[in-house]
């Protein structure tokens, strides 16, 4: 399996890294995991939009959905592609999402997006590849995203704040690609609906992962910082999900 970021800025697009999403790929199976503010272009810059797979979207917060509409533009009016594209999303996506394109049930929009809405517990599969979904802790219905493949997994967090199914659905993962939005210790006063990058490191360790990828991490903080804080809790690597990088993801031994 192999990952490519697209974007990884939290919140928003900065000027040189989009905000949140992902390229999976496994033989020529490719998901689109996020598509936040600015990683359609990246997506097109890499594979032709119009043979996804799949789309996953962990929930529905604009730097995590806002460029599924340029997804829908490409297949409905431009060079198009393989229709329907299914997406996986969030309880409310198929209203919320189609309510911005003004659609209704006879509407193109409805013709190149099947939008099928998923919950905690839900277990699906796109061209061969198993999608897990459980339940994040987020102020808007958001799904922790667990992918196997050939044998190999990787668990991606989405925007989540401590007691979600993260730990649970990471055990014994290849990969997890987890948000570290925060940085420094948790108070009283710490925001409930994101991590801190040793919670990250933290869940890394105690599901016993065989690395970490840290993301979603703001335009104006140091990434090293928050791979050196996931790192202060947990022994195997951590790597920070640098915009345009790829990981090759291999089962372990
Ligand atoms: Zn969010």
């Amino acid at each position: 399996m192999r990952l490519t970021v697209l974007g990884s800025t939290a919140g928003a697009p900065s000027r040189t890294n989009p905000a949140s999403g992902y390229l999976l790929e496994h033989g020529d199976v490719s998901i689109w995991l996020d598509a936040g503010t600015g990683t359609f272009m990246e997506l097109a810059k890499r594979i032709d939009p119009g043979s996804l797979d799949a789309v996953v979207l962990s929930h529905l917060h604009v730097d995590h959905c806002s460029d599924l509409f340029g997804l829908y533009g490409y297949l409905a009016y431009g060079p198009s592609g393989d229709v329907p594209v299914k997406v996986f999303a969030p309880i409310g996506a198929a209203a919320h999402l189609g309510a911005f394109a003004r659609a209704s049930d006879e509407h193109v929009f409805n013709h190149v997006l099947d939008i099928e809405e998923v919950a905690p517990g839900d277990e699906v599969t796109a061209s061969g590849v198993t999608l897990k979904f459980g339940e994040a802790i987020h102020p808007v219905p958001a799904l922790v995203t667990g992918v196997e493949a050939g044998g190999v997994s990787l668990v991606y967090s989405g925007d989540t704040g401590p007691g979600s199914a993260l730990m649970q659905m990471s055990r014994g993962a290849d990969v997890l690609l987890c948000e570290a939005s925060l940085q420094g210790d948790r108070d009283s006063q710490t925001y409930p609906f994101h991590l801190t990058a040793r919670e990250a490191g933290e869940a890394a360790d105690s599901a016993g992962v065989g690395r970490l990828i840290v993301t979603h991490i703001g335009a104006l903080m140091d990434p090293g910082r928050s791979v050196d804080e996931a790192a202060g809790a947990f022994t195997g690597p951590v790597e920070y999900a640098a915009q345009g990088s790829v990981f090759e993801i291999e089962g372990r031994e």
